[in-house]
């Protein structure tokens, strides 16, 4: 067994963990273990923006983003982290800036801005630009330049290393078992703080924008060791994956101009929401594409409808109002535009549709994107154990594992990004601080037993079920039952049948038994991960009898502020799942009925 000893371990490198990794290694002795190489993180893909109010377009305020952010939540981010998110944006989207980040430009040299859902001025109530964007490979550039200061400051990079568990007893935490991938030997990460941030968990519905990857590996290791989660029943569907594949087209394509017409070629919106139509956030537009596929204005009669990019001129729903910047010229998107300003999304319908997005329209569907809930933390990234918002001294979290909540019930596109930035580095400066003040916690023992029986099992299994046939099975039934809309009996359909899933989970069985890349293993571990996850998403949205953000009730269709204007905190035993409440956040923005 290879014990490696550094004061800081983090888990995970995408943009939160690289941005930790970055403040931690200024003082401390900082690892970083990961999965995948650092560069092929989820953050990678993300396409369309990092919000911050610059106001380098328009007049624009910190204090906008903050009423927007929490509208956006449906009033159940907590207000506090809300304004250090919004307030903090400024100066990190400089600091990235100076550390090279190539944003794209204004011709007078500033960082450009683009408009995205549910970013608002909030005098004329009108979409306000304020994404800051590197072409649509904003988080690509991001991963990278965090990755290249991560090198210069001499952070330990363990790289196709799975981190199984964690070494958590007694309340005290002394680091994390990983199993590398390329050898199957199992290593012992022993630090004074541990931090993950291991992204989200997209696998567990079947349309999705997330990478194979995204399995929700710390929330089930945290659940597993009884550290809860909070607001799981809140997952955003992103409106525009394309139809069938799920693969993200990202909403600056909205933000630049683009527009959602249903099958009777209407630009549907308007009805939904007259003052920023396309532009509202997400989970408005989400339903209102189910609902219109529903009244049967779905194109063919069937389940999508098409994301128009092509120039406002050959579209008759085109307001001329709505295709003009704020000095008036028209933003309306040519071939070029399209081009310089959408590579990659032109390049995805080429390659996966055939189309050329600068001359037809998109077929489009919703796709499960983010999550908003995760491992409860303060504004410092500090691990909470309970409703009472006890700390765990010595574990962290930061990024979309985590849940500070700044996202509440819905995130607004640009503001995960942010998130990432703004708390991987608090919590960073945090941990810097706090390994400074204590020794390295004792080891215990016999801190991999139970793991390495855990994985031996899975790989003795000689039954019938294959990791493929179940994973399938859950996907289907989250998707259908605890998707965009849910109500009791479907959820309850839902529940049951994971129960049956982690019953027939212990009949898996795969090929490979061998040490080296083992996937089968490794894969048939996350979906065990992914079943939990599902098992307490659907709990946790049984028992919220009200529609708030991206957990609309078809049984319950009002917020409820009376009754659930409060966070719900989940653990899993072997009895089941346990729900518990504690209040909100409220700092200036009292709850108001949400109009777009
Ligand atoms: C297609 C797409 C487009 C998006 N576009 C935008 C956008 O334009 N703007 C925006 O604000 N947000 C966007 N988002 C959301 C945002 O990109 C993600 O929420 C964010 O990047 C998550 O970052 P992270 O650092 O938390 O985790 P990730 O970037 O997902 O990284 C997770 C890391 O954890 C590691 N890891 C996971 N499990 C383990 C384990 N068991 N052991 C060791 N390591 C592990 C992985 O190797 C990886 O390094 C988009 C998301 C997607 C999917």
């Amino acid at each position: 067994m290879k014990i490696h000893k550094h004061e800081v371990i983090i888990v995970g490198a995408g943009g939160a963990g690289l941005m930790a990794a970055l403040y931690a290694s200024k003082k401390a002795d900082t690892a970083v273990v990961s999965k995948l190489y650092p560069t092929r993180s989820h953050t990678g893909t993300a396409q369309g923006g990092v919000g911050a109010a610059l106001g380098n377009m328009e007049e624009d305020h910190w204090e906008w983003h903050a009423f927007d952010t929490v509208k956006g939540s449906d009033y159940l981010a907590d207000q506090d982290a809300v304004e250090v998110m919004c307030r903090d944006a400024i100066t990190t989207i400089y600091e990235l800036e100076h550390m090279g980040l190539p944003f794209d430009r204004t011709p007078n040299g500033k960082i450009s801005q683009r408009r995205f859902g549910g970013h608002t001025n909030n005098t004329t109530h009108k979409a306000v630009m304020r994404a800051c964007h590197a072409a649509d490979r904003t988080g690509h550039m991001i991963l990278q330049t965090l990755y290249q200061q991560c090198i210069k400051n001499k952070v330990n990079f363990f790289n196709e290393f799975q981190v199984v568990d964690l070494i958590y007893n007694n309340g005290v935490c002394s680091g994390v078992v990983a199993y590398e991938v390329a050898t199957g030997e199992f290593h012992i990460f022993h630090g004074k703080a541990v931090m993950f941030a291991t992204g989200g968990w997209g696998k567990v519905w079947s349309i999705t924008s997330n990478a194979h990857t995204l399995t929700g590996d710390a929330n089930a290791i945290c659940l597993r060791r009884g550290i809860p989660q909070q607001d799981m029943e809140f997952f955003q569907f992103h409106p525009t994956g394309i139809y069938r594949m799920g693969i993200l087209i990202t909403e600056g394509v909205r933000g630049e101009g683009g527009i959602l017409l249903n099958g009777k070629g209407e630009r549907f919106m308007v009805k939904y929401a007259p003052t920023v139509k396309d532009l509202a956030s997400r989970d408005v537009v989400s339903r209102a594409i189910y609902l219109e596929v529903r009244q049967g204005n779905g194109v063919d009669g069937q389940k999508y409808v098409m994301l128009d990019v092509t120039p406002p001129t050959v579209n008759k729903y085109f307001q001329e109002d709505d295709a003009r910047n704020p000095d008036g010229s028209l933003r309306h998107l040519t071939e070029h535009d399209v081009e310089a300003k959408l590579e990659d999304i032109a390049d995805f319908c080429k390659t996966y549709l055939g189309i050329n997005p600068a001359k037809q329209p998109i077929p489009i569907q919703p796709t499960a994107h983010y999550a908003m809930g995760g491992i409860s933390t303060d504004i410092d990234g500090r691990v909470l154990l309970d409703e009472q918002k006890t700390v765990i001294p010595g574990l962290y979290a930061a990024g979309e594992c985590a849940c500070v909540s700044v996202h509440g019930a819905n995130r607004l596109g640009t503001n995960s990004l942010l998130d990432l930035v703004v708390f991987g580095k608090r919590a960073g400066e945090h941990i810097a601080q706090y390994v400074q003040n204590v020794p390295f916690p004792e080891l215990p023992d016999n801190a991999t037993d139970s793991i390495k029986a855990l994985l031996e099992n899975l790989k003795n299994s000689s039954g019938k079920e294959t990791v493929a046939k179940i994973r399938e099975e859950m996907q289907d039934t989250m998707m259908d039952n605890v998707g965009v809309f849910r109500e009791k009996v479907g959820i309850e359909k839902a529940i049951a049948k994971i129960h049956e899933l982690q019953k027939r989970y212990q009949a898996i069985s795969f090929q490979d038994k061998g040490t080296q890349f083992n996937t089968n293993l490794l894969e048939a571990w996350e979906l065990g991960c992914l079943l939990d996850l599902a098992e307490i998403t659907a709990e946790a949205a049984l028992v919220r009898t009200e529609s708030r953000g991206g957990h609309s009730r078809e049984d319950y269709k009002e917020r409820d502020d009376k009754n659930w204007l409060k966070h719900s905190i989940a653990w899993k035993n072997e009895r089941g799942v346990t729900l518990k409440y504690k209040p909100v956040t409220i700092t200036k923005y009292q709850p108001k009925e949400r109009v777009y």
